[in-house]
């Protein structure tokens, strides 16, 4: 007796397993495989009254209300309730020195100005976090739309959302509300040096 379908359950097998494949590549995070450039060795974060800064995949747990002790209300509302600001409010969306931006909620490194892009919404915008595992991401289907929010890894604090329209070298964009960050300036040079005099 011949097998005629051999083949074509082998093909099918085939097709299954492709299908698999791409149905897992589709579930990875956008900015999962991003080069990141890392923390300069010079932020520390110890300048900005927070105690011990979390380290990657270390997490910080508060209850609502202690939450609602240590921040203002503008960053409670968008850190713990999810708000966004008002575009062209914030502090930060034209905002332009050197330096690190960090979790207003937990100290958390999470982009550099060397990432921060001028993208004309009035926040402030990114094209990748300063490193992999300080930004979370989730499926945000409120307002009846389908958008990626990011928030800070390691208390959860809601950042903003992320989106594909940004500019290379990543084409992402990270669409952030400055409530939800502190900047810590880059570490200034030491003055050179004076040369000796005879
Ligand atoms: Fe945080």
């Amino acid at each position: 007796m011949r097998l005629p379908g051999l083949q074509t359950v082998f093909s099918a097998i085939i097709g299954l397993l492709v299908a698999a494949a791409c149905t897992a590549g589709s579930s990875q995070p956008v900015g999962a495989g991003l080069e990141t450039r890392g923390l300069p060795a010079t932020a520390d974060g110890s300048g900005l009254g927070f105690g011990a800064i979390p380290r990657v995949g270390e997490h910080v747990v508060k209850s609502p209300e202690e939450w609602r002790q240590q921040l203002s209300a503008s960053r409670f509302e968008v850190l713990r309730e999810h708000g966004t600001e008002r575009a062209f409010s914030g502090a930060l969306w034209d905002h332009h020195e050197e330096g690190v931006y960090r979790c207003a909620g937990c100290g958390a490194p999470l982009f550099s100005s060397e990432d921060k892009f001028n993208s004309g919404t009035g926040w402030p915008s990114y094209t990748r976090p300063i490193e992999l595992g300080r930004v979370g991401e989730t499926s945000d289907r409120s307002f009846g739309m389908v958008r990626t929010e990011v928030h800070c890894d390691a208390c959860g604090g809601h950042l903003g959302h992320l989106f594909e329209d940004g500019p290379a070298p990543t084409g992402l964009r990270y669409c952030i509300n400055s409530a939800s960050l502190v900047f810590e300036p880059a570490a200034q040079a030491p003055p050179a040096a004076k040369e000796a005099t005879p």
